[in-house]
């Protein structure tokens, strides 16, 4: 469930009407409701109770520094993937210890960055990776607590873009190598292994492809303590979907998904740890666009919008799917029809949806695509030097610009011109 909900034929994020957000900001722009924020992290956190967990929000889902403190606020750990997203979880004021590290291609500088900004854990992806850890680790004097993040072979059922835990897949190490690799980073200077990482893929929409991946690391667990190492903590990475169509069949909640977690490995007394990205923010986030004009092709209509591909890349890069309403409510009754729904970058890519129903709607009118918080602004590019549109979080009846639309001048500026020209 989510916050925007329409009151009196108007579409509104919580106590706030999502035309008052256009009139003040212009469209396109992001809007994500702290509530629903709120929301879904403490089902995650409550799913987990009674097991000594950490939910660490992936914010390469969405990561404005607005959602970031806010989550924060609620006691989230964050899983980043780059040096750029661990600045982004110091400056949101989430301590070291709270932070994990994952990512199959960390560099030397991201490794010193973390080892020298405080860390809960890396996870580790491959045998190179953790003698690079090892190096820096040993060369600053410090101890770089690790996991390694295995990759158990399990068809995650998801579009090929986002399933990483097949072995065709370029994440992880094999888990049939696992005890090898285990005893390599147990040889190593500067290394403290403390658990065993998994995530594999996103939007999964059933449970089984997660329960068959956490039985091969629970017995990977007993096998790996048997050979001496001390397995405490178990990341079991994100991935669980949102349902992205209103009224279809729902995925699993996140209360069904802890209650398979504590079944599989609740008796190996290891911490919990998971990583959710998508059902976090997925649901918590709009993107609102206006309609510039409705054009009459041959035996279809187009409604081409003011958002485009570089706004939102979902539908062009995985062929995603998104809810698009109108702000204003249309009346009962009213018969729709179908356009096709795309925005003004040059390319045929920059189709939102083909032959959508929609109620008849005219230029100037406001759409809302639903369920665009995650994998949305953080995808967004300046394609067309179209600017980066505006995020916005609304809080009860407050809102608030959290990234403003840059200039153009703004972005001519980043630009510099040689000396010879
Ligand atoms: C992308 C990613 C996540 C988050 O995935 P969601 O599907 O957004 O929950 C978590 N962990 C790792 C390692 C990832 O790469």
């Amino acid at each position: 469930m989510d916050h925007f909900l329409y009151r009196d034929g108007r579409l509104f994020a919580e106590d706030v009407a999502i035309a008052e957000i256009a009139a003040e900001v212009g469209t396109p722009f992001y809007v994500y409701s702290t509530a629903t924020l709120t929301r879904h992290f403490q089902l995650f956190d409550e799913a987990l109770e009674g097991t000594e967990h950490l939910v660490c929000y992936a914010m390469k889902a969405a990561s404005n520094q607005a959602i970031l403190r806010t989550l924060a606020e609620l006691g989230a750990g964050m899983d980043v993937v780059s040096g750029g997203e661990y600045a982004r979880a110091i400056a949101a004021g989430v301590p070291g210890e709270r932070i994990v590290f994952s990512g199959v291609g960390k560099t030397v500088s991201e490794i010193e960055q973390a080892l020298t900004g405080g860390i809960r854990q890396f996870n580790v992806e491959s045998e190179p990776e953790m003698q690079a850890i090892s190096a820096v680790a040993t060369r600053l004097g410090v101890t770089a607590p690790i996991t390694i993040r295995v990759n158990p072979d399990v068809d995650a059922k998801t579009h090929a873009k986002i399933a990483t835990g097949k072995s065709e897949n370029k994440f992880g190490i094999p888990i049939a190598r696992a005890r090898e690799v285990y005893a390599l980073a147990a040889s190593l200077p500067g290394l403290e292994v403390i658990g065993i990482d998994v995530h594999i893929g996103s939007q999964l929409t059933q449970l089984e492809p997660f329960e068959q991946a956490y039985r091969k690391v629970a017995e990977l667990t007993e096998v790996l303590r048997a050979d001496g190492h001390d397995i405490r903590r178990l990341d079991l990475g994100g991935g669980l979907g949102i349902p992205y169509t209103r009224g279809n069949e729902a995925p699993p909640l996140p209360m069904d998904y802890g209650a398979m977690v504590k079944r599989v490995l609740g008796h190996l007394g290891c911490e919990i740890e998971i990583e959710p990205g998508r059902l976090i923010v997925g649901n918590a986030g709009l993107l609102v666009s206006a309609v510039i004009y409705v054009k009459s092709g041959e035996g279809r209509d187009f409604l081409i919008l003011d958002a485009a591909m570089n706004d939102l890349i979902r539908p062009a890069m995985y062929e995603a799917h998104h809810d698009i309403i109108p702000v204003n409510e249309p009346a009962p009754g009213v018969e729709q029809q179908p356009y096709d729904i795309v925005g003004p970058v040059c390319e045929s890519g920059d189709t939102f949806a083909k032959q959508r129903a929609m109620p008849p709607l005219t230029d100037g009118d406001l759409v809302a695509f639903r369920s665009a918080g995650a994998y949305g602004a953080v995808m967004s590019s300046e394609y067309n030097t179209r600017p980066l549109i505006p995020e916005v979080l609304v809080k009860g009846d407050q809102f608030a610009v959290i990234r403003a639309r840059p200039s153009y001048e703004d972005i001519i500026n980043r630009d510099s011109i040689p000396e010879w020209l």
